[in-house]
């Protein structure tokens, strides 16, 4: 029996107007950033879902910039809004879209609103207007320039687009119902006068379009189907219709679903700006930061971005996701891709003291168990090594400790099984050198020793060791949702000071000089890595993307 394939809400909407031949059966979705700020993690649901709809049902997916408001949109942040959408694995359709390329035609359907009479130009304040629009539970009043003839209207309008007033001293209204139950019905703002210079348009325009003047008329004009949006839109889809209603145009349908949050992730572009501006992070692109740029330095796949998003689907109910659902797709993915290699984080010295002083084996060690194709590389060993400060102890306290100490065995990857003798402390008490034997026909790969040994360490030869620093990362919020936390607080009150460690002398295995910035990699025993972008041949420097297993519960009881 062939499984029945559960469709979410969107999917049943599409599919039955594919059905009812609605559109020609056309799907076109949209994605619409505002470039006022980078994406961030909620942004990637919407981008996972607008593509990932039309490319379902054989359809297109347009990139428009809901460029409109010429004070906040710089073109650095269109960059990287085009790098970060490309980044998670989608192409839009042709050209990049922007609203602003519609001013012409969204100028012109305000003409047809006032020609209907179904605009006007009001010279109230906006302190009036605001007074104006009444309360949820109040009717609003019909404001004193609404009675303006059509004459009228055309040329006050003509004149502010000319620049003849002065800003917020006029506005382009909605005459639609200032007794609607609907606040967004009572007459809204479709135009308001702004003599800023625009990031494409330059200063040829004086007037600038509202959010909802140019939203549904850009899907209308690009022809898309469904234009999906979060619920927060759902109140403006009566005013979306009615403006299209007005004139004669495609009707794109409106579909709002719930936003994507994620514990201890903010999604508010203008709180990720503080961050950015008051220093609490190095940028946008800070690994610790929750936007797409954030998450890729940090080591990210796109891969387990988009496993996560689609996994958990779309729903109309807003709720919290666990971060530990991402981590458990960076894990999944990194698991499959990551190449194993060896990085000590906290060294100390061993020294093997039978090994020839001079020698240097060159030992085979497979970059992936799990991944066949992915071969092997070649690592030195020699009779000096790093190893990790925690994997040796002076006297173990129990059975089951399988580490080093005194008279114990442990295999180093891929080499030799070593016996601990002894051990060096310096005048603090703190072990400076550990002293081994070998046994030299314990080889991994051709091992005749019979000597057993139950724990395995990584190690770095120190001769051809390469120093370089490691960044390890923590939440950076100290509560999952450090907005609307605890009453009279702020989100920066749960800025998490230790979100940074920063591990200036680790070593690492020399294989490591050349490999690229995008290889992920696993630091045996210790995480899952990847090279910062500011790293340098001379200068390696290393993100770690999460650690290998969730130990977040055991950290939170300490
Ligand atoms: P912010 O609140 O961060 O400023 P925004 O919604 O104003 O976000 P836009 O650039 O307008 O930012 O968003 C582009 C698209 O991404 C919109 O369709 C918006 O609904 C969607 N989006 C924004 N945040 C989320 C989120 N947390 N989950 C899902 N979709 C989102
Ligand atoms: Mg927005």
């Amino acid at each position: 029996m062939e499984e029945k394939e559960v469709l979410n809400f969107i999917e049943q909407i599409i599919e039955e107007d594919i059905h009812n031949k609605k559109n020609d059966g056309r799907v076109h979705t949209r994605f619409p950033p505002e470039p006022n700020g980078y994406l961030h993690v909620g942004h990637a649901k919407s981008i996972c879902l607008n593509f990932a709809l039309a490319a379902k049902y054989g359809g297109k997916t347009n990139l428009r910039f809901d460029d409109t408001n010429p004070s906040t949109e710089e073109t650095e942040y269109v960059e990287s809004i085009k790098k970060d959408i490309q980044w998670l694995g989608y192409q839009w359709d042709g050209e990049v879209l922007y609203a602003s390329d519609y001013f012409g035609q969204l100028y012109e359907y305000a003409i047809q609103l006032i020609k209907a009479g179904k605009a006007y130009v009001d010279d109230s304040t906006p302190e009036a207007i605001a007074e104006m629009k009444g309360t949820p539970t109040t009717p609003g009043t019909i404001s004193p320039y609404a009675a303006r003839s059509i004459e009228e209207n055309l040329d006050l309008f003509e004149q502010m687009k000319t620049g003849e007033f002065e800003d917020g001293s006029k506005v382009l209204r909605a005459r639609i119902d200032m007794a609607s139950s609907n606040m967004h019905m009572r007459d809204p703002i479709l135009y308001r006068i702004k003599k800023v210079p625009h990031h494409r348009t330059g200063s040829t325009w004086n007037i600038y379009p509202m959010y909802d003047m140019a939203h549904g008329y850009s899907d209308s004009i690009e022809g898309i189907t469904h234009s999906v949006c979060t619920l927060e839109f759902e109140v403006h889809r009566p005013l979306y219709n009615w403006l299209i209603e007005q004139v004669e145009v495609f009707h794109p349908q409106q579909i709002e679903f719930a936003r994507g949050n994620v514990s201890y992730m903010i999604t508010s572009k203008r709180k990720l700006l503080k961050l950015v501006k008051d220093n609490y992070v190095s940028g946008w692109d800070d690994p610790r930061m929750p936007t797409i740029s954030g998450m890729r330095r940090r080591g990210i796949p796109a891969e387990a971005l988009r496993n996560f998003w689609i996994g958990i689907g779309v729903a109309r109910r807003e709720n919290l996701i666990d971060i530990s659902h991402l981590e458990f797709h960076v894990r999944e993915v990194l698991n499959r891709t990551a190449i194993r290699v060896m990085g000590v984080l906290n060294p100390v010295k061993l020294v093997i003291t039978n090994y020839p002083d001079d020698k240097t084996e060159t030992l085979e060690i497979i970059n992936n168990p799990e991944d066949k194709d992915a071969g092997s590389r070649k690592v030195p060993f020699s009779k000096t090594l790093y190893i990790e400060r925690e994997d040796f102890k002076k006297e173990p306290q129990n059975k089951k400790y399988f580490r080093l100490a005194p008279g114990k065995n442990v295999r180093l990857k891929g080499a030799y099984i070593i016996h601990c003798e002894d051990f060096i402390v310096n005048e603090d008490g703190i072990v400076s050198e550990i002293h081994c034997t070998y046994y030299p026909d314990s080889r991994s790969g051709s091992d005749t020793s019979g000597v057993k040994a139950k724990g395995t360490l990584h190690w770095v030869s120190i001769p051809h060791a390469v120093k370089a620093e490691a960044r390890i990362y923590d939440r950076l919020f100290t509560v999952p949702e450090p907005i609307n936390h605890e009453e009279g607080k702020d989100f920066l009150d749960f800025y998490n000071e230790n979100s940074l460690k920063i591990l200036p002398n680790i070593y690492v295995e020399p294989s490591l000089k050349d490999i690229s910035k995008d290889t992920h990699l696993q630091f045996m025993r210790k995480g899952y890595f990847i090279l910062d972008e500011d790293s340098t041949f001379d200068n390696l420097i290393f993100n770690q993307t999460t650690t290998l297993r969730d130990t977040w519960g055991k950290i939170s009881k300490r």
